[in-house]
């Protein structure tokens, strides 16, 4: 942890933000050393809940000077550490720059600060026609989705948060103010630097505000769901109807322990065994209907046992709730455990060889391991629970994550779909890019020469 705030570094924060925005309080603090990895911090010495950009350009660019580290905050819901404060110094919580600034329904954009909820941002725009289509289960901040890339089951079909941000405003690790992007629809306008800071997780600067580009909302949707005998055939499944063009919304698999928790969670019916969960958004039912019959017909080439599809509004809003909930049914099936969540990607005609090996190292260490994904993307998750003070138990869980990303690496894929580095997965990323990390670096050394912006993530 980094040095505790002097006397006179309090008195000027005091100054500028009052104590309703400045606090060393260990309740404040305590609340910003967690997020829902299992790695863990000492408090910072103190949070700031700034208003403006022009605050944050005036404390930054005085952090600078008094070299304290700060780490930005957006609703905590990281899984990789990635807002925890490990070299101490300041955290900016994001969350009372909570504004929809502007909606522009004529060109289907929206400016948002970044500590809006995504949940009150689509509520703010219904009724427009139009939403931000990125849902990472819980609920974060555009902030947070920005600095981690953040995607979600849609994103087969909508993209991630990096194909919806136009325009940033950023403020620097030493206060310049910045605004990188513009609000064309497309741009072959010099380096594409918005690119750089999407994904950097808060190590190269603060954005204080966003364009978003915004969607229609679908005219009609229509739900499946699909069984398999095997895993195997489940994901052939998979790679078939991307490989087919038929661009479903969602499609997402699952596996037969967390239905088996899902069905005891939700009051839920759905036959134990492997199964895809499918969507398709278009503007008439009849072509959704044919697209369906399509779909049915690849998953029956690969040897579904069942495809059920024009589930009610009810079903279909029950179900993705119940997948969206993953995370938390399987943390309440284990009480007093810790979760452990690898998250990889490969390309979708390497998939379903992934996902086997994957179930197959989670009953070979012996693991309380539940395989899923968004399979549509290619992106595998493995959610395990464990004792991180049983050594042993927790060693395990890390040879899975390990095996995992490893796996997905010899794919050509990725050791992180959608989750970001954060602390957890540095120790992949030389694996992952070889010299191309050293760049990096580079750029981080360029732009935060004193290395105090969310010191500690995506670098060793
Ligand atoms: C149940 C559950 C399910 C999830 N499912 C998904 C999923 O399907 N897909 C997915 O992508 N993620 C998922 N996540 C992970 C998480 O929700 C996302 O990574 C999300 O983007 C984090 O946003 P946040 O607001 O919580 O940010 P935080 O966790 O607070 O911060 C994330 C990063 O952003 C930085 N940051 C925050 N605000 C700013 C800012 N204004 N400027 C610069 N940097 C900033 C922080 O320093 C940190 O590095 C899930 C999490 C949970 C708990």
């Amino acid at each position: 942890m980094g040095a505790p705030l002097t006397r006179q570094q309090q008195s000027q924060l005091l100054e500028w933000f009052g104590p309703d925005r400045f606090s060393t309080g260990s309740s404040a603090c305590e609340l910003h050393i967690h997020d829902i990895s299992p790695h863990r911090v000492e408090p910072p010495s103190g949070v700031v809940w700034p208003q403006s950009t022009e605050e944050i350009g005036r404390l930054l660019a005085w952090a600078y000077q008094e070299e304290i580290a700060i780490t930005p905050w957006g609703a905590g819901t990281s899984t990789e550490g990635n807002p925890l404060p490990v070299k101490g110094g300041l955290v900016v919580d994001m969350t009372r720059m909570n504004r929809v600034l502007a909606i522009r329904p004529e060109d289907l954009q929206v400016d948002v600060e970044p500590g809006v909820f995504r949940r009150e941002l689509n509520r703010q725009l219904s009724g427009s026609g139009l939403f931000f289509p990125v849902d990472p289960g819980a609920d974060a901040t555009i902030g947070g989705m920005i600095a981690n890339n953040a995607s979600g089951v849609k994103t087969v079909k909508y993209g991630a948060t990096k194909d919806y941000v136009m325009q940033m405003t950023i403020v620097l690790p030493d206060g310049e103010i910045i605004t990188v992007g513009n609000r064309a629809h497309k741009s072959s306008s010099g380096y594409d630097l918005g690119k750089l800071f999407i994904g950097s997780e808060g190590t190269l600067g603060i954005v204080t505000e966003a364009t978003l580009r915004l969607s229609g909302v679908p005219e009609n949707q229509l739900a499946a769901t699909v069984t398999f005998p095997d895993l195997g055939s489940a994901s052939e499944a998979v790679a078939m109807i991307i490989g087919t063009g038929l661009e479903p919304a969602a499609l997402e698999l699952l596996t037969e322990g967390l239905i088996e928790l899902m069905n005891k969670e939700n009051g839920l019916d759905l036959e134990v065994t492997p199964s895809l969960f499918c969507e398709f958004h278009g503007i008439s039912r009849t072509s959704l209907e044919e697209v369906a019959a399509l779909a049915r017909e690849l998953c029956e080439d690969c040897g579904a046992l069942s495809y059920q599809y024009g589930i009610d509004e009810h079903e279909r809003r029950t179900l993705w709730q119940a997948r969206h909930d993953a995370w938390e049914t399987i943390n309440r099936a284990h009480p007093g455990k810790n979760t452990l969540i690898v998250d990889a990607a490969v390309p979708i005609s390497r998939y379903p060889e992934v996902v086997v090996f994957a179930n197959q190292a989670v009953k070979d260490q012996g693991v309380h391991g539940y395989v899923f994904g968004h399979a549509g993307d290619g992106n595998i998750h493995v959610v395990m629970a464990g004792d991180p003070d049983d050594q042993e138990e927790w060693r395990r869980l890390e040879t899975v994550n390990h095996l995992v990303v490893e796996k997905a690496l010899e794919l050509k894929g990725t050791c992180t779909g959608e989750h970001g580095v954060g602390i957890g997965k540095r120790k992949f990323m030389a694996l992952e890019h070889g010299a191309s990390i050293t760049l990096m670096k580079k750029i981080k050394d360029l732009i935060d020469p004193k290395g105090l912006m969310n010191p500690g993530k995506i670098f060793s």
